[in-house]
């Protein structure tokens, strides 16, 4: 039993995206980089939104297309009543995991990625890419994986040693404390 009334509703509270907005023109889709690879393109995942049936959300926070959203914001540039379709495919990404929804295929790589940069923001508020890495070498025990390049990229300088972080390091584990609840 899924513990949302509708993502229809939930969406506009939550991301302020009222997905009702949608006329489904398909504008986004066209210029999505990653729609030939999506199982539901994005206007497609507007338009289940729209309908308001748990089955249909079910499916679409079992989808594959959350997870293979690049947040690249070609869809809000094109879309005629700019909405913010990332804002809405990262909210469906965090209800996914809450629900315990998320995609098989996704889960094997994307998540473990997704939540190495998430921790590497979480402490450090920038990418540290060392991190990330090893993050998710750890999480899917792929630690062979592109071992080769990274000398060469050591060497032309692309992955700094040590970390940087910003000061407010503090404030920032606050928004995501209050943002995980
Ligand atoms: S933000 Fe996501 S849905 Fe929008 S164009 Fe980029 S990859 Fe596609
Ligand atoms: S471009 Fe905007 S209005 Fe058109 S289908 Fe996509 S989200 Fe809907």
């Amino acid at each position: 039993m899924l513990h949302i009334n509708t993502l229809s509703g939930n969406v506009q509270k939550s991301v302020g995206v009222n997905s009702a907005r949608c006329y489904q023109c398909g504008k986004c889709s066209a210029g999505c980089p990653l729609n030939s690879d999506m199982d539901f393109a994005p206007s497609a995942v507007m338009r289940m939104i729209q309908v308001e049936d748990e089955e249909t959300d079910r499916q679409l926070l079992q989808s594959q297309s959350i997870w293979l959203c690049l947040s690249c914001e070609m869809c809000i540039s094109r879309c005629p009543m700019e909405i913010d379709i990332p804002k809405v495919m990262d909210y469906l990404r965090q209800t996914s995991l809450k629900e315990g929804l998320q995609n098989k295929n996704a889960a094997k790589n994307i998540i473990p990625f997704h939540r190495s940069f998430l921790d590497s923001i979480k402490y450090l508020g920038r990418l540290y890419e060392i991190g990330l890495i090893a993050g998710y070498k750890l999480r899917t025990f792929k630690f062979l994986q592109d071992l080769n390049i990274v000398p060469q990229m050591l060497t032309k300088g692309k992955l700094p040693i040590l970390p940087e972080k910003i000061k407010a390091t503090r404030q920032l584990l606050n928004i995501f404390k209050k943002t995980s609840k």
